[in-house]
């Protein structure tokens, strides 16, 4: 049985850890291929071109869109960032089920454009855990986590948009059971729609007589 790619979208809340869980998934299942986005925002320490992003002028960034080279891209604290096609595309026909890490218009936009994607999103076990590892992270001032924490506010509004909550409390647990519900989207009967055709189709060779079927 050939086994078809899922686009799979992931979001949630800044301080949730969808960026370690993401890691998770592709660190300990071969089944998963991480989509590099293209953005126009300067690279972080630490970040490497290719690897966390490819890093694009606004000009560069234009004429992709004019090429059509993006399956979707958004705009978010006036940086755009978007999903360059052809990986994706490739990935999938090879079977692979590929992660896209990103925000929600983003996301909401690849739902309208592909309405098999499947859309995860990823929430702290309650709203004070969410404050508690923003803190801890101890790399932002406490204006800017009261701006990330609003922001939560304003995309919670989002999450039943999507498919599947995703509660991380614990890392491996998370991980564990977001990889059972992709792997159970993978038996969705509408997914298997080439399967289920060849399956009734072959079996209409017992509607024959006898002596056909044995020709056959
Ligand atoms: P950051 O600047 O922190 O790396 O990312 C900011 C936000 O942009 C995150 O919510 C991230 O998921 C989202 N993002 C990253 N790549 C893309 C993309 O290709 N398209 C969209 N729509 N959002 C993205």
């Amino acid at each position: 049985m050939k086994r078809k790619g899922i686009l799979l979208v992931i979001s949630g809340f800044a301080g949730t850890g969808k960026g370690s869980l993401v890691s998770a998934l592709t660190e300990n299942y071969p089944n998963y291929a991480l989509s590099v986005s293209a953005t126009t925002r300067a690279p972080r320490p630490g970040e490497k071109e290719g690897v966390h992003y490819f890093f694009k002028s606004k000009e560069e960034f234009q004429k992709m869109i004019a090429a059509g080279e993006l399956i979707e891209y958004a705009q978010y604290v006036e940086n755009y960032y978007g999903t360059p096609k052809a990986y994706v595309e490739q990935q999938m026909e090879a079977g692979k089920d590929v992660i896209l890490e990103i925000e929600i218009q983003g996301a909401l936009k690849i739902k309208e454009k592909f309405p098999e994607a499947l859309l995860l999103f990823v929430v702290p076990p309650d709203a004070d855990t969410l404050e508690e590892r923003l803190r801890k992270r101890n790399t932002e001032s406490p204006e800017v986590i009261r701006k990330r924490l609003l922001r939560a506010v304003e995309e919670s509004e989002y999450i039943s948009r999507y498919d599947y909550l995703i509660v991380n409390d614990d890392l491996m647990a998370c991980m564990e059971e977001t990889h059972a519900i992709i792997q159970s989207e993978h038996f969705c009967t509408f997914r298997n729609g080439e399967f289920i055709e060849t399956l009734q189709r072959d079996l209409k060779k017992f509607q024959l007589p006898a002596q056909q079927q044995a020709a056959k």
